[in-house]
């Protein structure tokens, strides 16, 4: 068995869907398990749809008749009765935009969202079926089982693995039991109710069905020839890896790079299933494996550059010692807001965290620490990684700006420089005084190279 994913941009319309059959029909007679994203950005309409829905906003038919002309387009274009496979979902989400939303804006969410992937599921099934590609189209909220976080299901693996084992060894006949689609994304739990997985959480989905069926290998298709060693949208020279560990894709995943989600490799790891990331443009390319060590070749640095960042550099205002119950009391409130840390470092007498620049939760955090701590803060800058490092790729990226905080591993660099100032905004203070304290004494920009820490 072998477990395909296809993301938003390779359905986006008839075109790239005709381009997905001559993918599928390379690899007729082999065992697959296809899952779909949502049809080009349809996800993001459904979120706005959902912000109305839950407004109780008038609006929302109007959004829903838009995502309904953009699929009914690219369904009319491949089938021959498009409204027999759109119509039944259409119905379905115009009843539950009749009805009063939840409660809660997450589970109002689940409901909604998912269409983007039923819709796509739905019509590629369709599409494959009527030009002799024969197949089976299963629901995925059947069988992928989480708790009851909504947007952010935690999998059920037990539960899980049971139900997609059961719905693939079920006999089904024909050249259908060889080729099954799914939907990425989306799941229940228990009691029924629809959850999703986080957003670009479908390759997270085909790693769990790749896990549950102890697939050969997994394939990603996407739109650039496989994992680059940086974003080819924002920088150029950029080469393809054609061997890396699950290792090294994890790290670029959690340090931002936008080529596989994050809690894609682990469930690939524990069963050692090969994953491909390869073009949907150039099929017969070969792309990037990513497995195990052995078989990596020479390390090519990759690096990821987060722009927006903000360093906040935080200590007691009682000069005592950053200890465990201030770090507990910084957390805390991290957690509880929401915040992520990019990178953090800590000295005696301060603790220095980078989280991205979201104004508005930057100001309740700093409102929040006042109290107690004294924070100082540089805005404008951005967290350079590299793994992999070298010193021609550090100076290439760091480019003589000013480096304000550095770690060290052995495989990875990080660094918060001073953002390019041709993108510095007049002035940024006033977005973060904090809400209850005045910023003078707490707020001082900080400059210089504070001390380097080594890590590993
Ligand atoms: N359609 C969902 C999203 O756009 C899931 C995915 O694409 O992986 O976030
Ligand atoms: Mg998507």
């Amino acid at each position: 068995m072998k477990v395909f994913k296809f993301g938003g941009a390779s359905v986006k319309d008839a075109a790239s869907v005709v381009n997905v059959r001559k993918i599928l029909s390379m690899y007729q007679g082999e065992p697959l398990c296809v899952i779909f994203s949502a049809m080009g950005k349809t996800t993001n309409a459904l979120e706005k749809l959902t912000e109305a829905w839950v407004k109780q906003d008038m609006v929302a038919f109007e959004l829903l008749d838009e995502v309904e002309k953009f699929h009914q387009l690219i369904a009319e274009e491949l089938l021959s009765d498009a409204h027999k496979t759109t119509q039944p979902l259409f119905a379905e989400l115009r009843r539950m935009l009749q009805a009063e939303p939840p409660v809660l804006y997450d589970s109002a969410y689940d409901m909604l969202v998912p269409f983007g992937e039923l819709l796509s599921a739905a019509i590629v099934s369709a599409y494959l079926k009527q030009d002799g590609l024969y197949n089976r189209l299963l629901d995925a909220r059947n069988l992928v089982i989480t708790d009851e976080s909504f947007r952010n299901g935690r999998v059920q693996w037990d539960e899980t693995t049971k139900r997609i084992v059961s719905a693939f060894s079920e006999n089904v006949s024909g050249p259908a039991g060889l080729l099954t689609i799914t939907q990425g994304f989306i799941g229940s739990s228990l009691n029924g109710h629809p959850v999703t997985l986080g957003r670009e959480g479908s390759d997270f989905s085909a790693a769990i069905f790749a896990f549950a069926l102890d697939a050969k290998e997994m394939i990603i298709w996407k739109d650039v020839p496989g994992v680059m060693n940086a974003d080819p949208h924002l920088f150029r020279n950029t080469v393809k890896l054609s061997r890396i560990t699950y290792r090294d894709a994890i790290e670029l995943a959690y340090f931002g790079a936008s080529v596989i989600h994050p809690k894609t490799i682990q469930p690939l790891q524990n069963k050692s299933i090969p994953l491909w990331v390869k073009s949907f443009e150039h099929p017969k390319e070969t792309g990037t494996l990513i497995h195990v060590p052995e078989k990596t070749d020479k390390h090519i640095p990759s690096f990821i550059v987060k722009p927006n960042q903000v360093l906040l550099s935080i200590s007691p205002k009682d000069f005592s010692f950053i200890a465990e119950d201030g770090l507990h009391t910084i957390f805390g409130l991290l957690a509880h807001m929401g915040i992520r840390i990019n990178l953090m470092q800590n000295s005696a007498i301060s603790f220095s965290i980078c989280i991205d620049n979201q104004p508005e939760k930057l100001n309740r955090l700093l409102s929040a620490l006042s109290g107690d701590f004294r924070v100082k803060y540089n805005d404008n800058t951005e967290l350079v990684t590299i793994r992999y490092y070298d010193q021609k790729t550090i100076d290439q990226l760091v480019n003589k700006r000013n480096v304000l905080l550095e770690q060290k591993s052995r495989l990875t660099i990080q660094m918060i420089v001073e953002q390019q100032s041709k993108n510095k905004p007049a002035d940024t203070a006033e977005t973060l005084v904090p809400v209850e304290e005045p910023a003078a004494d707490q707020l001082v920009k900080k400059r210089g190279r504070p001390p380097k820490q080594k890590t590993e």
